[in-house]
């Protein structure tokens, strides 16, 4: 029996995850949410993907253009036995009551406080804690991304420093910036520290700044710490670490554009670069504090964590088997 899956929120996330569903052999993906008929909503018609208006109220919307549409998100919801809310932030904590009115679980996205849910989640880090629950948050791209490697190396963690260079606005995004300007995250820490203890238990602080870039998060990492590691070990265990990938500045990836340019050179679906990307000449270690940098792609990091969260919500496999899956039905590399 394959589990059924909706998507509330055909945007970035939505789109990329509805995709990986259909790359699965224990799921089927049943219908996606609309709010209005721009090209979205009819490329996911071309697909065969069936729509579904997402409330009553948006209805007069898709009979003005004749757009047939296959019911409304409450009939979406009387056919799954999961959603994937991927609305804007915040909004899937306005949805919920409606997911537990029609009894369905739910995978909420990082922009999402981490009430909203039973378990904040990171696939490599926690799964077992989703096993079973009906409700879970994927955390955002840069908390999965610090998660992915800082799990890696916990044991050695006394304190974590990381600076977050954040992408200003996806690449289909016209109305965010800024275009020319370094915007600073003027609260100290950032609310990303706090975000990866919601999955992992670490000393961690952030600070964050905006820069004007569509494509990619930079983060810089500094690690105090608790016992010995050498460079060596660190780069052993990340290229013993499933999703991270190391890249050499000596191989010409010298930015986050030739790491975007080789996810086109694999022919990556919207150029996804679903690993996080570690540069290998920055992992260093100075006395006791591990150095590096990594960079994030925000539109698909988080999409093999929400096919994983599904199989542990519905116990379909243990951890690494859900994570091997996912990983060769994307074509991750590792
Ligand atoms: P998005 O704006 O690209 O997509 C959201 C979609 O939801 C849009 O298609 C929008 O039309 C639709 N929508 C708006 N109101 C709706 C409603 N009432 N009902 C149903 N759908 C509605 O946003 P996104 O970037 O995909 O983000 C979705 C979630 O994923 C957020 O929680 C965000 O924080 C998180 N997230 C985003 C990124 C990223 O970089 N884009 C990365 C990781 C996590």
């Amino acid at each position: 029996m394959k589990v059924k899956v909706g998507i509330n929120g055909y945007g970035t996330i939505g789109k990329r995850v509805a995709y990986a569903i259909t790359k699965q052999d224990d799921m089927t993906l049943i219908g996606v949410t609309k709010t209005k008929t721009d090209f979205e909503a009819y490329r996911a018609k071309e697909l065969g993907i069936p729509v579904y208006a997402a409330s009553e109220e948006f209805l007069p919307r898709f009979e003005k253009v004749g757009f047939e549409v296959a019911g409304t998100l409450e009939d979406l919801l009387q056919k799954v036995d999961v959603i994937v809310d991927a609305t804007p932030g915040g909004m899937g904590a306005k949805n919920k009551p409606i997911y537990e009115k029609y009894g369905v679980k739910a995978v909420f996205q990082g922009g999402e406080k981490a009430d909203v849910a039973e378990v904040s989640f990171v696939a490599q880090a926690n799964y077992e804690k989703a096993l079973g629950k009906s409700y879970v948050r994927v955390v955002s791209c840069n908390t999965t991304g610090l998660t992915r490697t800082l799990s890696a190396i916990q044991e050695y963690i006394d304190y974590v420093y990381a600076v977050m260079i954040r992408r200003a606005a996806d690449p289909n995004d016209i109305k965010r910036g800024p275009i020319n300007a370094i915007k600073p995250t003027v609260e100290v820490p950032s609310h990303h520290g706090p975000d990866v203890q919601t999955v992992i238990p670490i000393n961690i602080e952030t600070t964050a700044f905006v820069v004007p870039t569509t494509i990619m998060h930079v983060h810089s990492i500094m690690v105090e710490l608790k016992k010995p590691i050498t460079r060596e070990d660190v780069i052993d265990i990340f290229e013993n670490t499933t999703r991270v990938l190391l890249f050499e500045k000596e191989k010409g990836f010298d930015s986050t554009a030739q790491l975007i340019e080789f996810a086109r050179d694999l022919h990556r679906e919207w150029n996804n670069l679903y690993e996080i990307a570690v540069w290998k000449e920055s992992i260093n270690v100075k006395g006791n504090r591990l150095f590096y940098i990594q960079a994030v792609h925000q539109e698909s990091d988080v999409v093999p964590e929400n096919i994983d969260a599904i199989r542990a919500m519905f116990e379909l496999a243990d951890k690494w088997e859900s994570i091997e899956k996912t990983n060769k039905s994307l074509g991750i590399l590792k």
